[in-house]
């Protein structure tokens, strides 16, 4: 028998490090979860502490990043990721984007693994084009409150072709479209998981601005099969730069006032809907093309947002204590 291929995760206790953890355990692969606990969680990954292939490392990727023995595949997927978290770190974020990719890439090339970088749709700002297509270059405010995470992914992605096109790493570029599912944190101010918990506790819901601006909302299942697939695309059937990057989420476009009203149905929920202020730089619209990534990858996502409201509603309502 071979030994298992090592994988290691940074962010591996967050919301998706730790779904895509019990999935490369189920692969059958060896994972080295690396967290700060910052936004990540320890109660994400307890219950994989005792797998015999499964090590958590407590650790910040924006310090260099030592393992003994073989690598042979990096996921960066450490960073605060919502807007609130963002603006409460803001120096941490865009220290994260980039000397931890850095240093994510540097483990990389010295140990000749493929590395898969966790992008945002971020990278295209308050986009001008919609869908969003992964040659649209993106409309950013370089020095606006979304900077900070915006422009270090945008780095990210630009030392990560930097490390292709110099040193020939492996590299995959996940532009990954807002999703949604178990573990992620009630308080970390998104739109689903606050109204989530606002229907269940009975409370108003928070629409900011008019609720007219859209998002796409990918269930966790469906997109860690994206990422998956995307890590274990063999190199040799890229066709040149675009197999690098793709866009992963669920084009299925709401409004966020036809969320509102979605997960008022789906919790049977007695609340009302309010407007707060539109928060500065919300992207008006965002929606994935996913033409790339399915041509690539065989993937589209199976979970509509209707279905996948139901599959989280047990997950929140424990998480407010109404479970
Ligand atoms: N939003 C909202 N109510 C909330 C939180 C967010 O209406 O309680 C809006 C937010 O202004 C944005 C959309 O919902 O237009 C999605 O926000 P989220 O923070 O989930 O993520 P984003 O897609 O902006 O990164």
């Amino acid at each position: 028998m071979t030994a298992a291929d090592r994988v290691l995760i940074t962010g591996g206790a967050g919301f998706l490090g730790s779904h895509l953890c019990e999935r490369l355990l189920a692969e059958g692969y060896e994972v080295l979860c690396l967290d700060s606990l910052l936004t990540g969680r320890v109660v994400n990954v307890q219950h994989l502490r005792d797998h015999p292939r499964f090590t958590f490392l407590q650790g910040d990727v924006t310090q260099p990043i030592e393992i003994d023995g073989p690598v042979h595949y990096v996921l960066q997927f450490a960073s605060p990721a919502s807007p609130k978290d963002y603006a409460q770190y803001p120096i941490h974020t865009l220290q994260v984007g980039a000397a931890g990719t850095y240093h994510a890439l540097e483990l990389a090339n010295r140990k000749g693994a493929v590395i898969l970088l966790a992008s945002s749709s971020e990278v295209y700002g308050d986009p001008r084009e919609n869908p969003q297509s992964e040659e649209y270059w993106g409309y950013v405010n370089p020095v606006g409150p979304r900077s900070v995470y915006d422009e270090a992914k945008r780095y990210a992605e630009a030392i990560t072709m930097a490390y292709h096109r110099a040193h020939r790493v492996p590299v995959r570029i996940a532009r990954i479209f807002n999703t949604y599912g178990p573990r992620m944190r009630l308080e970390d101010g998104r739109a689903l998981p606050t109204m989530m918990a606002q229907a269940l506790l009975g409370e108003p819901l928070t629409v900011y601005g008019d609720g007219s601006q859209t998002r796409s909302f990918c269930y966790v299942s469906d997109l860690v099969d994206g990422l998956f697939k995307f890590l274990t695309l063999d190199g040799s059937s890229q066709g040149g730069q675009d197999g690098n990057i793709l866009n992963l989420g669920n084009p299925e476009e709401v409004t966020i006032h036809q969320l509102a009203q979605e997960i008022i149905r789906t919790t049977n929920s007695r609340s009302r809907i309010v407007f707060r202020p539109l928060p500065e730089d919300d992207p008006k619209v965002r929606r994935p093309d996913i033409r790339r990534a399915s041509r690539f990858l065989g993937w589209q996502p199976r979970v509509s947002l209707a279905e996948g409201l139901k599959l989280v509603t047990p997950y929140f309502s424990a998480a407010v204590g109404k479970g």
